[in-house]
Order: C-alpha cells, then sequence, then structure tokens
C-alpha cells in the first residue's frame, strides 16, 4: 500500500495502447467480467471535451474500465487502486463525478467537474514507467483477484487471423475497421462492413506509419499484433 506521488501529463497521439494499459485491462475483466465489468477502451486519440489537450488515451496510458451504474465493487476498487496507486503506478483515477489525482496526493477524491459524470466507468491512468512495464500478474499480486477470481484472460493470438488486405471481405476486415474507428474517432468513421476497400487501405497504411510499421496495408501478423495491443 503506497500513494502515487506525481504526475505526468499527455503530450500527443502515439498511434496505440501501452503494455501496461492492456494489462491493467486484461486483469479487470479477468477479475470483474462476472460482475459486469467491461473493456470502454484504451487507446482514443481525441482532445478531452471543453478543452485542447489530448487526453492520456490519446498516449494509450489510460484505461476506462467500464462498470455496471451503481455497482457496490466498482467503489471498492476505485479506493484500492488509490490505496495501492504506488506499487501500481497509477497516477489519477476518476469515479463517480470524483478524481484522485498524484498532482494533490493526499488529498484523497476530490470533485470532478468534467463533463462526463464517469458514472459507468473508472477512468485509470498509468505513469509512463507503469504503462511501460506493468504486467496483470503484477496487478494480481498488488490487488488479489478482485470479487470474480476469474483467469487472467491471455489476449487473443494474432496468427489466428488470417492476412487481409485491398480486396478481401468478412469478420476480420470489420473486425479491423471497428478497431481503426475506436483508435482514431477523428478522423472520418470507415464502414465496418468487412469490404477492404481503398478507405480501408489508407486506414491501415496511416496506422501502419504511425506505428513505426511496414507501410503496405497488407494487414498480417505484425499489425494484427499491434491492433490487439500485444
Ligand atoms: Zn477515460
Amino acid at each position: 500500500m503506497g500513494i502515487y506521488v506525481g504526475y505526468e501529463g499527455a503530450k500527443s497521439c502515439t498511434g496505440g495502447p501501452t503494455s501496461g494499459a492492456q494489462a491493467l485491462m486484461s486483469w479487470f475483466l479477468g477479475a470483474y467480467r462476472a460482475q459486469g465489468g467491461y473493456n470502454l477502451g484504451i487507446y482514443n486519440c481525441a482532445v478531452i471535451p471543453g478543452s485542447n489537450t489530448t487526453s492520456l488515451h490519446g498516449e494509450g496510458r489510460a484505461t476506462d474500465l467500464g462498470v455496471p451504474v451503481g455497482a457496490g465493487w466498482a467503489q471498492v476498487l476505485a479506493d484500492k487502486l488509490i490505496n495501492s496507486s504506488a506499487e501500481l503506478g497509477v497516477q489519477c483515477v476518476i469515479y463517480n463525478r470524483r478524481i484522485w489525482s498524484g498532482s494533490y496526493p493526499n488529498a484523497g477524491w476530490r470533485p470532478y467537474s468534467g463533463t462526463h459524470p464517469h458514472h459507468d466507468h473508472l477512468h485509470v491512468e498509468l505513469s509512463w514507467n507503469s504503462a511501460r512495464t506493468l504486467t496483470a500478474e503484477r496487478v494480481q499480486q498488488v490487488l488479489g483477484g478482485g470479487g470474480g477470481g476469474a483467469p487472467v484472460p491471455t489476449p487473443p493470438a494474432p496468427g489466428q487471423r488470417p492476412t487481409i488486405r485491398r480486396g478481401s471481405t468478412g469478420p476480420a476486415v470489420s473486425e479491423v475497421q471497428r478497431i481503426l474507428n475506436a483508435w482514431y474517432p477523428s478522423l472520418p468513421r470507415l464502414a465496418v462492413d468487412g469490404d477492404f476497400g481503398p478507405l480501408t487501405d489508407a486506414r491501415v497504411r496511416y496506422m501502419q506509419g504511425r506505428a513505426g510499421l511496414a507501410v503496405d496495408g497488407v494487414v498480417g501478423p505484425a499489425t494484427w499484433r499491434r491492433l490487439l495491443g500485444g
């Protein structure tokens, strides 16, 4: 148990979720899915409503842990995240109109005045060090298995996805379109139609360029791994 001190603000969109944020989400789903916990997203290159600042979702360091409105376990989890924030590298938690931040580490919960009340999710931010190094096993060590105690799910293996490119059709194409829409909400929405046309091709190349992958429009193992957060 320990309170994290400090706050690293977001600078610019990075192109995908961090491994630490993926690990926290993975642990959360394993522990709380049976009680209604769900994934509301990690990476999102968007500005904070009402400001011109990129949110930490743009650096893939923030997770939105979806919870049923009014769930008692969600408040318990929010308190645990703060009480173990030093061990976890958690620098900010927003839940149910209240915020705790490592900028005011010992102030406890303070009123949150942002436009979204955060009654249906815990917004949890990681320090850069934690975003790079946190594992689901480490979260399990610090917080235990939560109420559900289910095993931490392993992310889907990219190798099980077909290699797709312009002209491909089917559910794997729809999956890529859905992921790219979630990653780049400020760009025109791709139709999730399972048809890999020129717009999807351009968006895949855009993602590959930002992610430092070969820019070829082909969604093979390396691009899948990145899209699925592995
Ligand atoms: Zn959030």
